[in-house]
């Protein structure tokens, strides 16, 4: 065995160490840390033949660890004191140097070299540094990890390692210490830790968290070696204080027989698990798609899962049968503990010495801890020792089984899953949005066609109306100056003509010619230049005119290149459109490849019997609504480039199908609060209570109705809405129209009134319940759902009005009628209704005034049947609650045997 050992050759060679006997034990000191996963390189990592190694399917990639020993001392106890107080201690220790004697005798001792020297006044934070720290580090890293104490009963295993320190918390053991750490590191929102604490007993598992569960069988995953307890209870540990119970728990159970060395020993042994899941990122990767060249497409990082294995084991006592004292059964059971141990034993051997055969199979233990000796944890052993001379043959077997073990070499390597299910749900998030965004645009889109049909056809009419009208001014001007002149000219004919004839007479009485002809012939000369000229300037005037004409068919043509300017903007954004769709059909097809790869995937697993298969993606979609933050919706920037008050104008055109569009346009902009404020002050609200008034077309009246309850959403419109009169208008709506959609709308309108404290009266007095109620004729849903909501609402602020000593009295719900359907709706097939008519119901029941009326009207056996059948339990606990904290209720529950 001394081959084996780091100790100096016995007897005369005293003190003198030798070198190490194997290469696998190396110089790094036993805090090292691995270097961190990313780094690892392949090439750099050495591999074990797989003869040597505790693992079978141990292949792949990793890092070399070495098993790493420390030794800790026991202090003398009271009866040691006094029994060996004539007599040194077995050993001697030398922790800087790492090294320990072991006495033969006055004159001899065996020298040995481990990891760590843990002196008998070795604190328990020390301990827990130098040998748990870098293996719960490991294991945060996504490394499995083990720690084992080993030792002779009595000797400190479970002081080591399952000490509470609940009292002195400077005594808590390495199992309180690690979980510490794990939960301090790791994180609520994306990580958990899950515990299961079991008991290996003559050759039998038990379930220390659930003692029923006594005989737990180990699957083994052909495919990758891991070993698991899948009988086993997991229990989700969320804080220290849950932990430390469960602790409690498990050693309330742990079969502890008595033995002579001490009263506490234990002869099973205990192994605690703790189960660490992680979500890390990995790099970003393309996901290949065929359409995959579009280099703006949004590439998910990789996400991983990082599962790895805390494994805290105490032996049972390594001492030899006949020491312990036992006998009969007893003697039956410290065979069964050797057996594992020893198994144990043979298995660190085989590998400490790299035989082609290593015994696993030969015990559970041995197969349980297939992966912490020459597999892929990261491994630290305790062996813990006694310094009475009287053990001092169970010390050296506790020290060479330690030196052994310092040999066996580990493989560690990271376990990563590919996260399909938290992938699956960023791209459907990612979809949703698209989807919505792209629906958005697609509405954007079809009211910008609409806006700019309407202005082209606009100014194209203006122009053309223009035009005509100056045409036919120039036109008229132009005739009457030509007619003026025409009759000019005819009057001076004539008076030329009178004065030609009696100018003749005149020459015939004086016989010859005068000089009075030649002058009117001037003058007449004269005149028909005139004219000439007056001619030629009509016609000038003409051209002109002409010229004109022209121009205005230029600015015409101007127009047209404005429309043209406007069809290649419009052609730009069907682009656009175009393109969102590819995305989305891109994106939808990653989805379809994802799906595929993780079913198949899971199918594998299936086939390999893993006991961890992957999470299906069969979560529920999420429902993603919202728009992305701090983006404008194109409806809102068309509002800014347009400007309220144009909008609004529209609603008076004089085309009918303007109005419409115009209602639309105002309807949807008054979806979105941060439109609202903009559209009343614009005197929105009054035009659309006008349109309301003026009703002429059922979609009009629909989509302002529409537009009303969505105003109505704002506690300060409400006010507005009842000062400007349109409770009367909407229950006049409400009493005539006949298309449910409309009716839906000023359903809707009113129940947003009817949650606001300040208007409950008024609402009341201006017919407001009644026209609710009575849109119940209506058997549709939507409408009925409204109602209900509206119903509830009242019922709340009156509920609060009470409470707070407001009001008194019977609820105007009850005095108004509501009660008969109200009871009739509560078992409403449809869940919207019936939720808030439950909600309703509640409310109404917290007030004693209204308790007679509800017993007479039926609407105590629907509270009851809410306390039972509701599916959700704050309603369910709120009937409860309510029923039993009204007098009236509880008397009449007890008349009639109702028990809650
Ligand atoms: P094991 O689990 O190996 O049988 P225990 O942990 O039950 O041994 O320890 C036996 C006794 O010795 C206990 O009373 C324990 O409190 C005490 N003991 C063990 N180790 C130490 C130590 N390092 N310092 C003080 N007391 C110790
Ligand atoms: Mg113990």
């Amino acid at each position: 065995m001394a081959s084996n050992g780091y100790r100096n050759g016995t007897g005369t060679n005293k003190g003198a160490i030798k070198p190490p006997a194997s290469s696998n034990i190396r110089s790094s000191s036993f805090k090292s840390r691995l270097p961190p996963s990313s780094n690892h390189s392949p090439g750099s990592a050495l591999r074990r033949t797989s003869s040597a190694s505790f693992t079978t399917a141990a292949g792949g990639d990793g890092v070399p660890g070495r098993v790493r020993v420390a030794v800790r001392l026991r202090p003398r106890n009271a009866e040691e004191s006094t029994a060996d107080a004539d007599f040194a201690d077995c050993v001697e220790l030398q922790p800087e140097l790492k090294r320990l004697k072991l006495r033969k005798n006055n004159w001899e001792s065996e020298t040995y070299e481990f990891d760590e020297v843990l002196t008998e006044f070795a604190s328990q934070k020390r301990v827990y540094e130098v040998v748990a720290k870098p293996v719960v580090e490991s294991v945060l890293d996504g490394y499995n990890g083990t720690v084992m104490a080993y030792g002779q009963t009595g000797t400190g295993k479970t002081f080591t390692l399952g000490r509470l320190g609940e009292e002195d918390t400077s005594a808590r053991g390495i199992m309180v210490r690690s979980m510490e750490e794990i939960l301090v590191n790791v994180s609520r929102e994306t990580d958990s830790i899950s515990v299961s604490y079991l008991q290996l007993y003559m050759e039998t598992i038990q379930d220390l968290l659930d003692p029923a569960n006594d005989n737990i069988s180990i699957v083994e995953d052909p495919r990758t070696g891991d070993v698991s307890l899948p009988g086993a209870t997991h229990v989700e540990i969320k804080d220290e204080q849950s932990f430390l119970e469960l602790l409690r728990l498990g050693e309330a159970h742990r079969i502890a027989a008595n033995t002579k060395l001490n009263t506490e020993s234990s002869r099973s042994h205990a192994i605690l698990m703790v189960h660490v899941k992680r979500s890390v990122l990995g790099e970003e990767v393309a996901i290949p798609t065929e359409s995959d060249k579009s280099s703006h497409f949004v590439k998910p990082p990789k996400p991983l899962v990082r599962k790895s294995k805390l494994v805290l084991v105490d032996l049972a006592g390594s001492e030899r049968v006949q020491k312990s004292g036992s006998e009969g059964h007893m003697l039956e059971e410290a065979k069964s503990i050797n057996l594992s141990l020893s198994a144990l034993g043979k298995c660190i051997n085989a590998l400490a010495e790299n035989s082609a055969h290593v015994p696993i199979r030969d015990s559970k233990l041995t197969r349980l801890l297939r992966d912490s000796f020459g597999g892929t944890a990261r491994t630290s052993l305790i062996v813990t020792i006694g310094p009475s001379p009287r053990h001092r043959g169970e010390t050296a077997s506790t020290i060479l089984f330690g030196q052994r073990a310092m040999k066996v070499e580990n493989m560690l390597r990271i376990k990563e899953e590919f996260d399909y299910k938290s992938l699956a749900r960023r791209l459907e998030i990612q979809l949703d949005k698209l989807i919505a965004e792209n629906e958005r645009q697609q509405k954007a889109f079809d009211d910008e066609v609409e806006r700019i049909n309407l202005e082209a056809q606009n100014r194209v009419s203006e122009v053309e109306r223009n035009f005509t009208d100056g045409l036919e001014k120039e036109r008229l001007k132009c005739q009457m100056e030509y007619m003026e002149s025409v009759k000019k000219l005819e009057e001076k004919m004539i008076e030329n003509q009178q004065k030609h004839q009696h100018d003749g007479f005149m020459k015939d009485k004086c016989n010859g010619e005068g000089p009075g002809f030649c002058e009117d012939i001037a003058v007449i000369k004269k005149l028909l230049e005139k004219e000439t000229h007056m001619r030629k300037e009509a016609e000038k005037e003409v051209n002109k005119l002409k010229s004109q004409l022209g121009q205005h068919m230029d600015a015409g043509a101007g127009g047209d290149a404005e429309i043209l300017k406007l069809q290649i903007a419009l052609e730009d954004e069907v682009h656009q459109k175009k393109k969102l769709e590819e995305e989305i059909i891109i994106l939808r097809s990653q989805m379809l490849q994802l799906t595929f790869e993780a079913d198949q995937m899971r199918r594998c697993l299936a086939r390999g019997g893993s006991g961890n298969a992957y999470p299906g993606l069969d979560s529920p979609m999420s429902q993603v609504r919202d728009s992305l933050s701090g983006h404008k919706t194109p409806v809102s920037a068309l509002f800014d480039q347009v400007g309220v008050e144009k909008i609004l104008d529209l609603l008076e055109s004089e085309d009918a199908n303007v109005r419409i569009h115009a209602v639309k346009v105002v309807a949807n902009l008054a979806a979105e609060e941060a439109n609202q404020e903009r559209i009343v002050e614009a005197g929105g609200l009054t035009s659309l209570l006008m349109l309301l008034r003026s009703y002429e077309d059922e979609t009009v009246r629909r989509v302002a109705a529409g537009a009303i309850a969505n105003l109505a959403m704002n506690e300060a419109n409400q006010e507005l809405i009842m000062v400007q009169g349109g409770i009367s208008l909407l229950s006049t709506t409400a009493s005539d129209a006949e298309d449910p959609q409309t009716l839906r709308m000023v359903a809707g309108a009113i129940a947003n009134l009817c949650g606001n404290d300040k208007l409950q009266a008024t609402l009341r007095s201006e017919g407001g319940i009644k026209a609710l109620l009575g849109m119940v004729r209506c058997r549709h849903p939507d409408v009925l759902s409204q109602v209900a909501r509206g119903i509830a609402n009242f019922a709340k602020c009156e509920s609060r009005a009470s409470t707070n000593g407001i009001r008194s009295g019977r609820s105007l719900l009850i005095d108004e009628g509501a009660l008969p359907w109200i009871v009739q709706s509560a078992n409403n097939d449809a869940a919207p209704i019936r939720r808030h008519i439950e909600l309703a119901l509640c409310h109404l029941a917290q007030h004693e005034a209204n308790a007679k009326d509800m017993i007479n009207g039926g609407a105590l056996w629907e509270l009851v049947r809410i306390t039972r059948d509701c599916s959700r339990e704050d309603i369910r606990s709120l009937a409860r609650r309510t029923l039993n904290s009204s007098l009236l209720f509880r008397s009449e529950m007890r008349r009639l045997r109702i028990e809650l």
